[in-house]
């Protein structure tokens, strides 16, 4: 059984004391008898606070270096991340692929360094609106998995967290029919099977992320291949991450 995971991913939002701020809200609704797991992807100012104040919440990271140390200017390194206590983190986001320049290479060098320190990498994937409209998903998705995933072990892939995030859906208000999602999750776990074996692909946990809302997640996460969500804009506030759990609890 694949137990649900839901993370949110605050990108670049929220100074230390409005993430403490946040962090004192969610935590008094968590028992730690959830279901679910539940998370949040915060910048790396904020994680020593929010680690701190985690008593059930994961914290992510959003990205990572996949070197120990070095000249590396603005950089931020796994041991770095270990240290302050991080347990996720975030890897190929559809924004740090396009603005800067994060490949499928690197993403799977980055989850090889942190798999080695036991952080579980939670790898973004997705197609573009141009690409969705060729036709184009399915390639996407076994292309980037194909790369994203190279030089890893099926013992390593089987602890890890993809989300499959179709660009066109982020951030957007459009989100995919739960159709669209629980066809592309299917996928991905298709594909792993196809690279690893079954029990890969049965064991890996599949996020659907784009325009998720208190009032759509219920019907992703009746989906058989949609284990969870990534979720951007509505994670930003206590209120509206209190309902998503509300409704996935
Ligand atoms: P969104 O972002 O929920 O605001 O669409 C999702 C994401 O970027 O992970």
């Amino acid at each position: 059984m694949r137990k649900p995971i839901i993370v949110g991913n605050w990108k670049m939002n929220k100074t230390p004391s409005e993430a403490l701020e946040f962090m004192k809200g969610i935590e008094e609704v968590l028992t730690g008898e959830e279901a679910a797991d539940y998370g949040i992807g915060a910048p790396y100012v904020d994680l020593d606070v929010c680690v701190k104040n985690a008593k059930n919440l994961i914290i992510a990271a959003e990205n990572c270096n996949e070197k120990d140390s070095g000249a590396f200017t603005g950089e931020v390194s796994v041991p770095m991340l270990k240290e302050v206590g991080i347990t996720y983190c975030i890897i190929g986001h559809s924004e740090r692929r396009t603005y800067y320049n994060e490949t499928n290479e690197a993403c799977a060098l980055k989850a090889k360094r942190l798999l080695a320190d036991n952080i579980i990498p939670i790898l973004c994937i997705g197609e573009t609106e141009a690409e969705y409209d060729a036709g184009k998903t399915a390639d996407v998705i076994k292309t980037q998995l194909a790369g994203s995933l190279a030089g890893l072990e099926a013992g390593e892939v089987a602890k890890m967290v993809i989300a499959y995030e179709p660009i066109w859906a982020i951030g957007t208000g459009k989100s995919a029919t739960k159709e669209i999602a629980e066809d592309c999750c299917k996928l991905v776990r298709d594909t792993i099977k196809a690279l690893y074996d079954e029990a890969t692909g049965d064991a890996v946990r599949v996020q659907y992320g784009g325009s998720v809302k208190p009032d759509n997640i219920k019907e992703y996460m009746a989906c058989e291949d949609i284990d969870g969500a990534l979720i951007g804009g509505a994670s930003l506030k206590v209120d509206s991450f209190k309902e998503i759990i509300d409704a996935t609890k």
